[in-house]
């Protein structure tokens, strides 16, 4: 889960790191106020989750406060790489001397967090990684030591960071680790012409599976990017949108992810992956029928589930009492197998919805529900 600059921003001041005064907004008028209140002069920054908003405009300096409420009216509402800007954050200008990068990001293949950070910060860093790899230095952490002061002076020195920024190395590692974040960035990190380190723009990346221990980032305060994928977590569901058009729910995150496969396999894309879990109850699958039909691009529905503790007749109860709480407007192709699949069949035959068809294999459905997305 992503966090905005601004709720990134809010973190680095809690542990310490120095950064911009700055407020957010959604009304161009309090931006103004806001410009007053900062001193006048501001940089006007749209909070979306994608980077390079410097080179989308979507980052404005402003020097009065009726510039900024202009340049607030300019950006809130903008498209940054299909994301609509719904706030701006004001923020203090800084007078910038030098631009660095540095970054803490979990590297799954060693096993270890890997630091990354270069003298070469501002713009793309992996511009410079591909141009000049030599310019950015990569230090892995060992867990149980951490960053200690002593780790921060030679990430500094491996990248030509001043001697000055290792304090904020080691805050920012503190972040990291007390906010269960899989990533944190700074780029810019910056030298003023006054010589004071800032961070003036944050990036922080939380582990969704830490979410029961860091309760302050509730659904709503984060907000999803997509509203199908907003939908789906405030039932939690385990949920994630693609853009094909054969709607996906499958028990078990391994099967579904098949699933997926077998769908792109008869030459249709899947339009979401959908995991309902072992359990597979009614109302997991009647919220996740819902979330699936809402998607004007799903055109069909696969339902793939293997029966194992969960009977398979017990899915079909389920699938049953769900179509009766969500009304049914495109194909759906179920697929049963394993534990007491005959039952489980047998089941949804008798039910006999217009718009429900079996298949026996993964692949005979899979190829039916592709088939039935093109016909539509
Ligand atoms: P990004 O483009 O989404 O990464 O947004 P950033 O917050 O990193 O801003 C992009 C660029 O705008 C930075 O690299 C800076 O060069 C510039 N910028 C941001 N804040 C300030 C500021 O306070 N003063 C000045 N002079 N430039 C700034
Ligand atoms: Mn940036």
């Amino acid at each position: 889960m992503d966090l905005y600059e601004h709720q990134a921003r809010a973190l680095f001041e809690e542990h310490g790191i120095p950064v911009p005064r700055a407020e957010v907004t959604d009304s161009p008028q309090e931006a103004r106020a806001i410009a007053r209140r900062l001193g006048g002069s501001v940089v006007v920054k749209a909070q979306v989750k994608t980077g390079g908003r410097g080179k989308a405009g979507g980052v404005r300096l402003a020097a009065d406060p009726a510039e900024a409420e202009r340049a607030a009216r300019r950006i809130l509402g903008m498209d940054i790489k299909g994301h609509t800007v719904g706030k701006v954050m004001l923020a203090q200008p800084v007078d910038i001397e030098t631009e660095f990068y540095v970054a803490y990001v979990l590297d799954r293949a060693a096993g270890r967090f890997l630091a990354i950070a270069s003298a070469e910060g501002g713009m793309d860093i992996e511009e410079v990684a591909a141009a000049r790899p030599e310019a950015v230095a990569r230090i892995h952490i060992d867990p149980a030591e951490g960053v200690t002061s002593a780790k921060a002076g030679e990430i500094a020195e491996a990248a030509g960071l001043p001697p000055r920024t290792v304090d904020l190395l080691v805050r920012l590692w503190e972040v990291l680790v007390r906010q269960d974040a899989v990533l944190v960035e700074v780029n810019p990190l910056v030298r003023t012409r006054q010589g004071h380190i800032l961070a003036l723009d944050g990036k922080v990346t939380l582990d969704d599976n830490a979410r029961f221990r860091q309760a302050r980032w509730s659904t709503e305060s984060i907000a999803y990017d997509d509203p199908l994928e907003s939908a789906a977590a405030a039932k939690g569901l385990n949920y994630v949108k693609l853009d094909g058009e054969v709607g996906v729910i499958g028990n078990g995150a391994g099967l579904v992810m098949s699933t997926l496969d077998v769908v792109a396999g008869c030459g249709a894309r899947p339009a979401n992956f959908l995991d309902i879990g072992g359990g597979a109850s009614a109302q997991v699958m009647a919220d996740g029928l819902g979330v699936i039909l809402s998607d004007p691009a799903v055109k069909s529905v696969f339902v793939n589930v293997f029966g194992g503790i969960t009977a398979c007749d017990a899915v079909a109860a389920g699938i049953v009492r769900a179509l009766d709480e969500v009304r049914l407007t495109k194909p759906l192709v179920v697929r049963l197998d394993g534990n007491n699949a005959a039952r489980g069949r047998a089941v949804l035959d008798e039910h006999a919805h217009p718009l429900v068809q079996q298949a026996t294999t993964m692949d005979g459905a899979a190829r039916r529900a592709a088939e039935l997305a093109k016909a539509s």
